[in-house]
């Protein structure tokens, strides 16, 4: 990583982004990270300077399109590089050029990946259509934040606030159904990634959070009350006399929360369970035709949760 920024006392404050010729604002800069002494091209974001190679910016569209125009005869130089001054974070940059210079160390990465890397690779990889640093970053954001939402994992919890503003941001609206319920997962007073929603989200995002963890807290109210109501679908039960308290309990557990838990329960994953991984020592206390509209309602009460979820974040 960068250390620190090579002297620019002696640069003019200029706005250019195009590069040019000779300048007598030339000035050797300090080594660090990204300053290689064969580069051609010199970045400039923030207080941060990168010396780097012309033919790998070439990777990004819009450094393809820039280097192939004739330099003004004023542009600024450093270090006998023309110098390119860039309105992006240097942590951004600073990632996107590992990338560029070590496609191999990002292409080896297995999920999660480091979340500050994401946004970066993004941003960076979006604004300068650099098409395979953007891929990279949504194929993780996508593994974090999956479409098929039963694949969530634990690594859905950190970091959902900064996911879904990055997905408006730079366009990646499929990861913002699990994002979201991610989020509603978590306990605002816990102070956790929960509780530092409000100064990440916008507000129509805050208030889509809100509603959908309303709407979230209504479901588990039914099943608390009647867990053997009618599954969304399916015709209404009687159960039998012997199993109804052993499933109301059954069900009743899978919905009420923790106090002492910063998480609220997680529903979706818990209906999957109940049919990829069930109890099996409790389904030996049902009868038979219980059994069938317990296993039947926890897939359909699954798959209305899943398909609803943009519905109830307003998505
Ligand atoms: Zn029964």
């Amino acid at each position: 990583m960068c250390e620190g920024s090579p002297d620019d006392s002696a640069l003019p404050a200029t706005k250019r982004r195009r590069f040019g010729g000779r300048s007598s604002s030339s000035q050797s800069a300090a080594p660090q990270a990204f300053w290689f002494w064969d580069g051609d091209i010199v970045l400039e974001v923030e207080h941060h300077k990168f010396k780097v190679h012309g033919t790998r910016l070439q990777c990004s569209e819009i450094f393809l399109d820039m280097l192939a125009m004739p330099q003004p005869q004023d542009a600024d130089v450093v270090d006998g590089c023309p110098l390119v001054q860039l309105a992006d974070s240097a942590q951004d940059w600073q990632v996107a050029l590992r990338w560029i210079y070590d496609t191999g160390s990002f292409a080896v990465m297995h999920h999660p990946v480091p979340f500050p890397l994401l946004p970066s690779a993004l941003r960076i990889g979006t604004k300068y259509e650099i098409a395979a640093l953007r891929e990279w970053a949504v194929n993780h954001l996508c593994a974090r934040w999956p479409s098929d939402l039963e694949r969530m994992d634990t690594a859905s919890l950190p970091c959902a606030a900064e996911a879904i503003a990055l997905a408006r941001e730079c366009d990646v609206p499929e990861i913002l159904p699990a994002a979201f319920y991610a989020l509603s997962l978590q306990r605002f007073g816990y102070n956790a990634d929960g509780g530092r929603s409000h100064v990440v989200l916008s507000q129509a995002d805050l208030r889509r959070l809100i509603i959908g963890r309303e709407r979230l807290s209504d479901l588990a109210m039914q099943l608390l009350l009647d867990p053997l109501s009618a599954a969304p679908g399916m015709p209404p039960f009687e159960s039998c006399d012997q199993c109804r308290e052993p499933l109301q309990r059954y069900w009743r557990g899978k919905v009420a929360s923790d106090p002492q838990s910063p998480f609220e329960p997680w529903l979706l994953r818990e209906l999957y369970l109940m049919f990829t991984a069930p109890d099996v020592l409790f389904e030996s206390v049902l009868c038979e035709g219980c059994l069938v509209w317990h296993k039947d309602a926890a897939w359909t009460r699954f798959d209305s949760l899943r398909t609803s979820m943009l519905r109830l974040f307003c998505l």
